[in-house]
Protein backbone atom coordinates (compact mmCIF):
# COMPACT_ATOMS: atom_id res chain seq x y z
CA UNK A 1 0.00 0.00 0.00
CA UNK A 2 1.38 3.11 -1.21
CA UNK A 3 2.05 5.49 1.40
CA UNK A 4 1.65 9.63 1.53
CA UNK A 5 4.59 11.10 2.42
CA UNK A 6 3.52 14.72 2.48
CA UNK A 7 0.06 16.25 1.91
CA UNK A 8 -0.12 20.12 1.16
CA UNK A 9 -3.41 20.28 2.02
CA UNK A 10 -3.99 20.67 5.33
CA UNK A 11 -7.93 21.54 5.99
CA UNK A 12 -8.10 20.74 9.72
CA UNK A 13 -5.67 21.68 12.39
CA UNK A 14 -2.84 24.53 11.64
CA UNK A 15 0.11 24.69 13.33
CA UNK A 16 1.48 28.21 12.27
CA UNK A 17 4.21 30.45 13.16
CA UNK A 18 4.06 33.80 11.94
CA UNK A 19 6.89 35.69 11.61
CA UNK A 20 5.47 38.40 10.46
CA UNK A 21 3.14 41.64 11.91
CA UNK A 22 2.24 44.90 11.43
CA UNK A 23 4.71 47.53 12.68
CA UNK A 24 2.08 48.76 14.71
CA UNK A 25 1.76 45.48 16.57
CA UNK A 26 5.24 44.86 17.40
CA UNK A 27 5.61 48.01 19.49
CA UNK A 28 3.53 46.08 22.42
CA UNK A 29 5.70 43.10 22.04
CA UNK A 30 8.60 44.58 24.37
CA UNK A 31 6.84 44.45 27.59
CA UNK A 32 3.65 42.27 27.60
CA UNK A 33 3.75 42.44 31.09
CA UNK A 34 2.79 45.84 31.86
CA UNK A 35 -1.38 45.62 31.06
CA UNK A 36 -2.44 48.77 31.86
CA UNK A 37 -0.16 50.41 29.27
CA UNK A 38 -0.72 48.17 27.18
CA UNK A 39 -4.18 48.47 26.79
CA UNK A 40 -4.49 52.44 26.71
CA UNK A 41 -1.39 51.81 23.90
CA UNK A 42 -4.08 49.60 21.91
CA UNK A 43 -6.64 52.20 22.34
CA UNK A 44 -4.44 54.46 21.11
CA UNK A 45 -3.11 52.86 17.75
CA UNK A 46 -6.67 52.28 17.47
CA UNK A 47 -7.68 56.04 17.23
CA UNK A 48 -4.31 57.26 15.71
CA UNK A 49 -4.00 60.02 18.06
CA UNK A 50 -0.80 60.94 19.84
CA UNK A 51 0.45 59.44 23.37
CA UNK A 52 -0.74 61.22 26.01
CA UNK A 53 0.83 60.47 29.44
CA UNK A 54 -1.73 58.88 31.62
CA UNK A 55 -1.01 57.96 35.44
CA UNK A 56 -3.41 54.67 35.46
CA UNK A 57 -4.14 53.46 38.62
CA UNK A 58 -4.13 56.45 40.10
CA UNK A 59 -6.38 58.35 38.26
CA UNK A 60 -9.92 58.12 38.91
CA UNK A 61 -10.70 59.28 34.82
CA UNK A 62 -11.85 56.74 32.57
CA UNK A 63 -8.45 56.17 30.52
CA UNK A 64 -11.05 56.28 26.96
CA UNK A 65 -13.62 58.48 26.00
CA UNK A 66 -15.15 56.16 23.60
CA UNK A 67 -18.25 55.57 25.93
CA UNK A 68 -21.07 53.28 25.20
CA UNK A 69 -24.46 54.43 27.41
CA UNK A 70 -24.97 51.43 29.77
CA UNK A 71 -28.63 52.74 29.29
CA UNK A 72 -29.39 52.43 25.60
CA UNK A 73 -26.11 50.87 24.20
CA UNK A 74 -25.54 54.24 21.88
CA UNK A 75 -21.95 54.90 21.54
CA UNK A 76 -20.36 58.27 21.56
CA UNK A 77 -17.07 59.67 22.15
CA UNK A 78 -16.93 62.40 24.77
CA UNK A 79 -14.68 65.40 25.18
CA UNK A 80 -12.40 66.21 27.86
CA UNK A 81 -12.66 64.57 31.00
CA UNK A 82 -15.73 64.04 33.56
CA UNK A 83 -16.98 61.81 36.24
CA UNK A 84 -20.22 61.95 35.01
CA UNK A 85 -21.70 62.15 31.05
CA UNK A 86 -24.90 62.49 29.56
CA UNK A 87 -25.81 59.99 27.28
CA UNK A 88 -26.96 61.90 23.69
CA UNK A 89 -29.29 59.59 22.58
CA UNK A 90 -31.21 58.61 25.53
CA UNK A 91 -30.62 61.62 27.82
CA UNK A 92 -29.56 59.04 30.52
CA UNK A 93 -26.72 60.47 33.17
CA UNK A 94 -23.67 58.02 33.26
CA UNK A 95 -20.91 57.48 35.80
CA UNK A 96 -17.62 57.59 34.20
CA UNK A 97 -16.30 56.42 37.42
CA UNK A 98 -13.58 54.21 37.41
CA UNK A 99 -13.72 51.51 40.45
CA UNK A 100 -11.75 49.09 42.42
CA UNK A 101 -13.39 46.01 44.33
CA UNK A 102 -11.12 44.25 46.44
CA UNK A 103 -13.11 41.75 48.27
CA UNK A 104 -16.60 40.21 48.40
CA UNK A 105 -19.36 41.51 46.15
CA UNK A 106 -22.91 41.02 46.00
CA UNK A 107 -23.94 44.52 45.26
CA UNK A 108 -25.32 46.50 41.58
CA UNK A 109 -22.63 48.52 40.39
CA UNK A 110 -23.04 50.52 37.23
CA UNK A 111 -20.16 52.56 35.31
CA UNK A 112 -19.36 53.67 31.62
CA UNK A 113 -15.51 53.94 33.56
CA UNK A 114 -13.70 50.90 34.23
CA UNK A 115 -14.18 48.16 36.78
CA UNK A 116 -10.77 46.47 38.09
CA UNK A 117 -11.60 43.26 40.29
CA UNK A 118 -8.52 42.47 42.38
CA UNK A 119 -7.24 39.17 42.81
CA UNK A 120 -8.76 39.33 46.44
CA UNK A 121 -11.89 39.92 45.23
CA UNK A 122 -15.12 37.75 44.51
CA UNK A 123 -17.98 38.15 42.52
CA UNK A 124 -20.84 36.32 44.40
CA UNK A 125 -24.13 36.95 43.06
CA UNK A 126 -24.03 41.03 42.70
CA UNK A 127 -24.10 42.51 39.07
CA UNK A 128 -21.48 45.15 37.10
CA UNK A 129 -21.88 47.03 34.21
CA UNK A 130 -19.12 48.38 33.24
CA UNK A 131 -17.37 50.05 29.26
CA UNK A 132 -14.32 47.84 30.84
CA UNK A 133 -13.49 45.60 33.32
CA UNK A 134 -10.48 43.93 34.64
CA UNK A 135 -10.05 40.61 36.50
CA UNK A 136 -7.92 39.72 38.52
CA UNK A 137 -10.09 37.72 40.90
CA UNK A 138 -12.76 35.45 40.95
CA UNK A 139 -16.33 36.09 39.55
CA UNK A 140 -18.45 33.09 40.95
CA UNK A 141 -21.77 33.81 40.18
CA UNK A 142 -23.84 37.11 39.24
CA UNK A 143 -23.35 39.47 35.98
CA UNK A 144 -20.51 40.80 35.00
CA UNK A 145 -21.36 42.86 31.69
CA UNK A 146 -18.64 44.44 29.91
CA UNK A 147 -19.83 46.95 26.99
CA UNK A 148 -16.18 47.09 25.61
CA UNK A 149 -13.62 45.29 27.05
CA UNK A 150 -13.14 42.35 29.60
CA UNK A 151 -9.43 41.15 30.42
CA UNK A 152 -8.73 38.37 32.09
CA UNK A 153 -5.73 39.21 34.15
CA UNK A 154 -3.51 35.60 34.78
CA UNK A 155 -5.37 34.12 37.92
CA UNK A 156 -8.89 35.20 37.32
CA UNK A 157 -11.54 32.41 38.16
CA UNK A 158 -14.68 33.36 35.80
CA UNK A 159 -17.22 30.65 34.74
CA UNK A 160 -17.64 30.73 30.69
CA UNK A 161 -21.36 31.61 30.98
CA UNK A 162 -20.83 34.79 32.67
CA UNK A 163 -18.65 36.00 29.98
CA UNK A 164 -20.52 39.24 28.44
CA UNK A 165 -18.51 41.47 26.69
CA UNK A 166 -17.09 43.11 23.35
CA UNK A 167 -13.69 42.74 23.26
CA UNK A 168 -11.83 40.21 24.99
CA UNK A 169 -8.20 40.12 26.29
CA UNK A 170 -6.42 37.10 27.89
CA UNK A 171 -3.54 38.62 29.99
CA UNK A 172 0.27 36.96 30.24
CA UNK A 173 -0.13 33.56 32.00
CA UNK A 174 -3.90 33.58 31.63
CA UNK A 175 -4.95 29.93 30.39
CA UNK A 176 -8.67 29.84 29.69
CA UNK A 177 -10.63 27.12 27.98
CA UNK A 178 -14.02 27.91 26.68
CA UNK A 179 -16.45 25.69 24.74
CA UNK A 180 -19.21 27.24 23.65
CA UNK A 181 -19.18 29.44 20.23
CA UNK A 182 -18.71 32.79 20.86
CA UNK A 183 -18.83 36.32 19.17
CA UNK A 184 -16.32 38.94 20.29
CA UNK A 185 -15.64 42.26 18.79
CA UNK A 186 -11.48 42.33 18.95
CA UNK A 187 -9.83 39.56 20.88
CA UNK A 188 -6.47 39.89 22.05
CA UNK A 189 -4.62 37.18 23.61
CA UNK A 190 -1.16 37.63 25.32
CA UNK A 191 -2.19 33.94 27.37
CA UNK A 192 -3.89 30.76 26.60
CA UNK A 193 -6.94 30.43 24.66
CA UNK A 194 -8.70 27.78 23.43
CA UNK A 195 -12.26 28.80 22.10
CA UNK A 196 -14.57 28.92 19.10
CA UNK A 197 -14.62 33.02 18.10
CA UNK A 198 -16.18 34.56 15.86
CA UNK A 199 -14.27 38.33 15.87
CA UNK A 200 -16.22 41.21 13.87
CA UNK A 201 -12.79 43.44 15.11
CA UNK A 202 -8.50 42.36 15.13
CA UNK A 203 -7.43 39.24 16.76
CA UNK A 204 -3.95 39.55 17.91
CA UNK A 205 -2.26 36.96 19.62
CA UNK A 206 0.94 38.10 21.00
CA UNK A 207 4.53 37.20 21.40
CA UNK A 208 3.51 35.46 24.96
CA UNK A 209 0.53 34.03 22.94
CA UNK A 210 -1.33 30.80 22.40
CA UNK A 211 -4.45 30.73 20.17
CA UNK A 212 -6.58 27.44 20.02
CA UNK A 213 -9.79 26.12 18.55
CA UNK A 214 -11.49 28.04 16.02
CA UNK A 215 -11.15 31.48 14.58
CA UNK A 216 -13.01 33.37 12.46
CA UNK A 217 -12.25 36.91 11.34
CA UNK A 218 -11.23 39.37 8.91
CA UNK A 219 -8.15 41.10 10.76
CA UNK A 220 -5.76 38.49 12.59
CA UNK A 221 -2.49 39.06 13.54
CA UNK A 222 0.15 36.76 15.04
CA UNK A 223 3.07 38.19 16.74
CA UNK A 224 6.35 36.14 16.38
CA UNK A 225 7.33 33.01 18.76
CA UNK A 226 3.23 33.50 19.59
CA UNK A 227 1.16 30.42 19.62
CA UNK A 228 -1.29 29.55 16.69
CA UNK A 229 -3.25 25.71 17.05
CA UNK A 230 -6.67 26.56 15.20
CA UNK A 231 -8.65 26.08 12.46
CA UNK A 232 -8.67 29.94 11.33
CA UNK A 233 -11.15 31.05 8.47
CA UNK A 234 -9.54 34.45 7.69
CA UNK A 235 -10.88 36.83 5.19
CA UNK A 236 -11.02 40.08 3.67
CA UNK A 237 -13.77 42.17 5.13
CA UNK A 238 -16.68 43.69 3.07
CA UNK A 239 -16.66 47.09 3.93
CA UNK A 240 -20.10 48.58 3.15
CA UNK A 241 -20.15 51.37 5.68
CA UNK A 242 -16.62 52.39 4.71
CA UNK A 243 -15.79 52.31 1.26
CA UNK A 244 -18.48 52.33 -1.58
CA UNK A 245 -16.56 51.21 -4.25
CA UNK A 246 -15.80 47.26 -3.65
CA UNK A 247 -14.35 47.11 -6.89
CA UNK A 248 -11.07 48.73 -5.35
CA UNK A 249 -11.03 45.12 -3.33
CA UNK A 250 -9.93 42.14 -5.24
CA UNK A 251 -11.38 39.32 -4.68
CA UNK A 252 -8.09 37.97 -2.82
CA UNK A 253 -8.14 33.88 -3.65
CA UNK A 254 -7.85 31.72 -0.41
CA UNK A 255 -5.08 29.61 0.41
CA UNK A 256 -6.27 27.44 2.15
CA UNK A 257 -8.49 26.28 -1.38
CA UNK A 258 -8.73 22.60 -1.64
CA UNK A 259 -5.74 20.56 -3.42
CA UNK A 260 -5.56 21.50 -7.73
CA UNK A 261 -1.54 21.46 -6.95
CA UNK A 262 -1.12 17.71 -6.65
CA UNK A 263 1.20 16.94 -4.15
CA UNK A 264 2.38 13.58 -6.00
CA UNK A 265 3.31 10.82 -3.62
CA UNK A 266 6.74 10.62 -4.94
CA UNK A 267 8.26 8.96 -1.93
CA UNK A 268 5.16 6.46 -2.17
CA UNK A 269 6.75 5.51 -5.98
CA UNK A 270 9.82 4.56 -4.44
CA UNK A 271 10.61 0.58 -5.65
ZN1 LIG B 1 -28.23 56.21 26.16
Amino acid sequence: MPERGKTKFVDGLVTLRATQLHQREKRYSAKPEVDEELEAKRAEARKGTPRKAMNIGRTVMPTQNDIVCYTCQFQFVMRGRAEVTQCPKCGARLSLKDEKITGGFSDELVTAGKVVLTKSAILDGGSITANHIVLEGTAKSGVLKAYRSLELVQGAVIPEAMIDTRDLRIGPGASHDFHSPMKLGDVDVAGELKADIEASGHVTVRATGHLLGRIKTAHLAVEEGAGLNAYVEARAPTRPEEETDSAAEPDVPDDTDPPNEDAPDNEAEKT
